[in-house]
């Protein structure tokens, strides 16, 4: 038998400072979730079914999405997407490296190569104008990222993809709500991959979606969400099997119930919950205007940011990052380049506005739990410099 005296000391817990700083993020659950959740563990069927369907549903009649397929993460929606694309060994996919790790990793996930594109230092996204000379016999895709929300120049990106038969791929896992040219985002490009991780607009706790807006492909991201059956036409036999022929691989990426009751709560007010983070936002762009060191991203009439993040430009920015610290209010850089990852090759001198980013973009604190007297504190902060 184990003698207590010669087992390892308990771990003491972690003392929590006396006063919480304004954090970055915050996870929004809606009041009714747990009750939603809950009825479905009662029910006891968890795995994918009928929530699922009505996550779906309501993804589309409310954000304006195309065929959603729920997904069990957003990294799912992109390997997944890959997939389905029929992007594989030796391509190439292009995309910009203002992004989380997810949108190239699951391209060296399928064998593909991920290619380096420039960004407008004026908004984090791809520039359009990097993209046609980078493109070769091997280039399958455009991968759009949609940094902090901001929805990328998809009509230059599609003139691109158009001339070279390419496929446009977004990563909108910052823009659920999003409108380019008055389109919801999840509407235009043939796949759009979201993410309902716990930070994000609307968490499922992990999840996520995939649109394909050919009716075609939609069927194969069903299809292959599940091991490569087609649930809908695999008819479980007297014996108890589902008759189906596997032909190619499928995975295990589907949504379960009980994650979408909470995606469902969450969705509730989401129309609302937006246009309190527009206001925020506002409050924020006409507080800041004109402060010296300090240059905001770039916003134009044409589109509509999710705002995920509010980003911008600053000067001396280790000391701006310590200045809110020392007043209780978070800043971070949330990511820089991925490109100078081993994996994706090492950090690319040549992408000049990418490395200028790298040095001076900071995001400050925006989500459901921040009110305009916080904003407003915040303002005050950043105008007694840095
Ligand atoms: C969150 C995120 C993902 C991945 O989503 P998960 O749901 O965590 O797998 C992909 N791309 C970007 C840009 C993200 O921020």
């Amino acid at each position: 038998m184990l003698d207590q005296a010669t087992l390892p000391a308990p771990v003491p817990a972690l003392s929590i400072p006396a006063t919480t700083p304004i954090p970055m993020f915050t996870t929004f659950v809606h009041p009714k979730a747990a009750q939603r959740v809950q009825a479905v563990l009662q029910s006891t069927f968890l795995s994918e079914g009928k929530l699922v369907q009505e996550f779906e549903t309501r993804l589309s009649t409310e954000l304006g999405l195309v065929n959603p397929a729920a997904l069990n993460s957003g990294t799912s929606a992109l390997h997944l997407a890959l997939e389905v694309a029929g992007v594989g060994p030796g391509d190439e996919v292009i995309l910009a490296p203002q992004t989380f790790i997810a949108s190239a990793i699951v391209v060296v996930q399928v064998g593909a190569k991920p290619v380096f594109a420039d960004i407008q230092y004026e908004t984090g996204n791809i520039n359009p104008a990097d993209i046609e000379h980078r493109i070769t016999a091997r280039t399958k895709a455009i991968m759009a990222v949609h940094w902090g929300g901001y929805p990328c120049d998809l009509a230059e990106i599609h003139a691109v993809a158009r001339r070279h038969g390419l496929l446009v791929i977004e990563d909108a896992a910052h823009a659920p709500g999003a409108t380019y040219q008055g389109r919801p985002i999840g509407s235009i490009s043939d796949l759009t991959c979201f993410s309902f991780q716990a930070i994000k607009h609307i968490t499922t706790g992990d999840g996520g979606a995939l649109c394909a807006r050919c009716p075609e492909m939609a069927r194969e991201v069903l299809r292959r969400r599940w091991f490569g059956i087609d649930r809908a036409h695999s008819p479980v036999s007297e014996i108890g099997e589902r008759e189906y022929d596997l032909t190619d691989v499928g995975f295990k990426y589907h949504l379960s119930d009980y994650a979408a009751a909470l995606g469902l709560a969450n969705l509730d007010g989401f129309q609302e919950r937006m246009s309190r983070r527009r206001a925020l936002v506002r409050q924020y762009r006409e507080g800041l205007q004109g402060v010296a060191g300090l240059q905001l991203l770039e916003q134009r009439p044409d589109r509509e940011s999710a705002h995920w993040l509010f980003g911008m430009h600053v000067e001396n920015r280790l000391q701006f990052i310590r200045a809110l610290k020392a007043k209780g209010i978070a800043a971070s850089v949330v990511h820089d380049g991925i490109d100078h990852n081993t994996l994706f090759g090492g950090k690319r001198l040549e992408l000049t506005n990418q490395r200028r980013f790298d040095d001076t973009q900071i995001h400050i604190p925006l989500h459901d739990g921040l009110d305009a007297s916080q904003v407003a504190y915040i303002i005050e902060v950043i105008h007694q410099g840095w």
